[in-house]
């Protein structure tokens, strides 16, 4: 599991990130909104612990943003910001769990694992979009009515557009998240795989709207 830590205090930061490590998750610390926005664009992550006050803005925008965009995963704010209207107005704008500073390292890393027991018990086994339906448990998708034979990478790789429908899909992120690589896949293998996505489910209008966003990857609109 890979965690986002989104903190300007470089000691609380590396306190931190020790701390998710040493609980064998692979971790990533940033500290400021545009590392942060360049850091969840470039790669998949699992959950972010957002701190709200940072050098060039707030962390409740950098939250507004990825929920705006689709991003679903777990969120826990940390932040110094402790008034009850802070908490709510953060949870209002999407995140999970919000826990005042200063905090327990325990504590936090007890939230997160429950943060994330909760979010993978809750993931939807059906994913839809338009006409396009993919059940996960079957492994079967359909257009319309019509069944769509899929390989297993063109399943997994249909799941990932359809968890984020709107958000814009680097091909790193494509590539980690179907591929399992986070090295550059050498070939033109995505853009292989996106187009032979669309053309199965390009009949009857509808289809999967996949769409090229040059120099970066896809997004499902
Ligand atoms: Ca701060």
């Amino acid at each position: 599991m890979k965690i986002l830590i989104v903190e300007d205090e470089r000691r609380v930061g590396q306190f931190i990130e020790r701390a998710l490590q040493e609980q064998s998750h692979a971790t990533q610390l940033v500290s400021t909104c545009r590392d942060a926005r360049d850091a969840l664009a470039a790669s998949a992550c699992d959950a972010i612990i957002l701190d709200l006050g940072l050098p060039d803005g707030d962390g409740l925008d950098l939250l507004q943003e990825w929920r705006r965009a689709g991003f679903n995963e777990p969120v826990l704010i940390l932040s110094a910001r402790d008034a009850v209207a802070d908490r709510i107005r953060g949870l209002n704008l999407g995140a999970d769990d919000y826990l005042p500073k200063p905090f327990s390292i325990e504590e936090l890393l007890a939230r997160i694992r429950s943060l994330v027991r909760r979010h993978a018990g809750t993931k939807q086994t059906v994913l839809t979009h338009g006409t396009v339906r993919l059940d996960l448990l079957a492994r079967t998708a359909t257009s319309g009515s019509k069944p769509v034979e899929l390989t297993s990478r063109e399943l997994a790789l249909l799941e990932l557009f359809l968890q984020n429908p709107g958000r814009v899909l680097t091909r790193t992120l494509i590539a980690e998240k179907v591929w399992e690589a986070s090295y550059e896949l050498e070939t033109n293998l995505i853009d292989v795989y996106v187009r032979r996505l669309r053309q199965k489910f390009d009949h009857e209008g509808g289809g999967l709207a996949i769409k090229t966003v040059r120099g970066v990857g896809y997004q499902l609109t």
